[in-house]
């Protein structure tokens, strides 16, 4: 059994006084809701974080109001869940522990734009910052599909790419990250600024490894997106085609995803466009003469265009990214609650692999991929885009599931598993010992988040030590 942790009334009067009675929420239907995430696309995870809840939220709007929470949550010690959109996937917001969960929503500022960097304090929405680079002659380089809610905080913290990830990888990819500021929980709080390659030891751990106070990512130049939408009876040649216009680096491009049939099927607001039973890719291509090469490129192999929505600025719904990311397993859930997902790096020979799987996963599994760059180092040249993507799972039980996953890591299928809360069981984390090693500075009593970084040794607030 865990230990909760109950918060004594001195200590919510305390919190009270530093940010004031309007930025405290202790009432039950509050607490439930700030305690939640999208956690309960998996089944898994829902059946082991549907009844975990905080003691209190702090809406947090400034720094200074921040360090006096934070110093007051460490000298009582007590867990603390850092919370931005609570869009992430993974529990990543839910408090294992109980304890206090800091809203950062109102601590959004953009703080600068210039030269191509956006300095933002953690709560700042990325549509908002899109929105506002493009007035200056900017773009975010990649975002996720929840662009319009999620936080800048909570993406590095807990999201991978998305968006703009076909030509630029992912967060932690190139040099899309210049610096992080963090803030240590501690009686005296601090701040840890971090540089460059050094970032990625605090991006996507889940809010263990200090609280970011202030990000500098670095930006795009401003382009112009259609948005083509194109079907075909033959999933092979709509691969095919596909593949080609994602690894044609003439192309400027935004967004490549290719949906098998049935998943088309589940975007209802679409019905209209899409026609049935065809498999449909969504691209996002700059409008001029690159959408035109593209459109030329699909007569010529026989793809049919189904839908094209010319670019305007600004840029306004409908959006085909709405259906593409985890978007569409949003969409695959909604009509039919027995769907799941994983997401799968597929590799080298990926036709090859998705042959294999539909064998022994005959309808249960259904291809929705996504072609990125990624794994460019610094300095680096990215290499040749690569075929991931968020396939849709029919559930038959955690047993089943994990037969699917062991059978992609026989077949050489990467999976970073959307159904654990632990953040080493979630991705690749090659630089766990770092990430620990900067928890251990940031927050010396292990508050934030515990119970999350699965192989730090200490949580004060388990019975039974973590396995490092
Ligand atoms: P939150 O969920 O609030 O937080 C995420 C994590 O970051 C948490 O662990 C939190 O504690 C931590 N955190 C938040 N703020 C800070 C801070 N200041 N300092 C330290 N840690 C912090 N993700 C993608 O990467 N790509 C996608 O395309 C994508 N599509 C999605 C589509 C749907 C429909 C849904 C539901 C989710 C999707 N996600 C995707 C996941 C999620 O939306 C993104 O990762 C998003 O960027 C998270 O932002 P957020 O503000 O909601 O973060």
């Amino acid at each position: 059994m865990e230990e909760f942790v109950k918060l004594s009334p001195e200590l919510i009067a305390e919190l009270t006084a530093v940010a004031g009675s309007t930025n405290i929420l202790t009432d039950p239907d509050s607490v439930e809701t700030y305690s939640k995430d999208f956690y309960w696309y998996s089944p898994i995870l829902k059946a082991k974080l549907d009844s975990k809840r905080a003691d209190a939220v702090v809406k947090i709007t400034n720094l200074e109001m921040l360090k006096k929470v934070v110093s007051l949550c460490y000298k009582a010690e007590v867990p603390i869940t850092l919370r931005g959109a609570a869009t992430g996937n993974y529990g990543q917001c839910v408090p294992l522990y109980g304890g206090v969960v800091l809203d950062l929503n109102g601590f959004d500022r953009i703080l600068s734009l210039e030269g191509g960097v956006a300095r933002c304090e953690p709560g700042a929405k990325l549509g908002t910052i899109e929105n506002e680079a493009r007035k200056v002659g900017y773009e975010l380089r990649c975002y996720p599909s929840t662009w319009v809610k999620a936080s800048i905080g909570g993406f590095v913290g807990g999201g991978s790419g998305g968006i703009g990830s076909i030509t630029y990888g992912g967060i932690r990819d190139a040099d899309n990250v210049k610096s992080l500021t963090l803030l240590t929980v501690e009686a005296e709080p601090k701040l840890i600024r971090l540089e460059e390659c050094d970032t990625i030891k605090a991006q996507h751990t889940y809010g263990t490894t200090g609280i970011m106070v202030e990000l500098e990512m670095r930006l795009g130049v401003k382009r112009s997106w259609d948005q083509l939408a194109f079907s075909s009876t033959s999933f092979d040649a709509l691969l095919d085609f596909t593949a080609n216009v994602a690894t044609d680096d003439q192309i400027p491009k935004r967004l490549v995803t290719l949906h098998e049939w049935p998943i088309p099927s589940y975007f209802k607001p679409l019905k209209k466009w899409l026609p049935a039973d065809q498999h449909v890719t969504f691209l996002e291509i700059e409008s001029g003469a690159a959408s035109d090469a593209v459109t030329a490129k699909a007569a010529a192999a026989g793809i049919s265009m189904c839908h094209f929505i010319p670019a305007h600025e600004p840029r306004r719904s409908p959006m085909l990214s709405d259906y593409t990311w985890n978007h569409t397993t949003l969409w695959a859930i909604k009509q039919d609650p027995t769907l799941t997902y994983l997401q799968s790096g597929f590799g080298e020979n990926y036709r090859e692999k998705f042959k294999l799987l539909r064998a022994k996963f005959p309808d249960e599994i259904y291809f929705h991929l996504e072609f990125v760059k990624g794994n460019a180092k610094m300095g680096e040249r990215f290499s040749a885009a690569g075929c991931g993507g968020i396939p849709i799972v029919r559930f038959k039980g955690a047993k089943r599931l994990q037969e699917l996953i062991d059978y992609c890591t026989e077949i050489g299928v990467f999976t970073a598993n959307p159904h654990t809360y632990f953040l080493e069981e979630g991705g690749r984390h090659p630089e766990i010992a770092s990430k620990r090693a900067l928890k251990a500075e940031a927050d010396p009593r292990a508050l934030l988040n515990p119970g999350k970084m699965k192989t730090y040794p200490i949580n004060p607030f388990a019975k039974e030590p973590a396995s490092v």
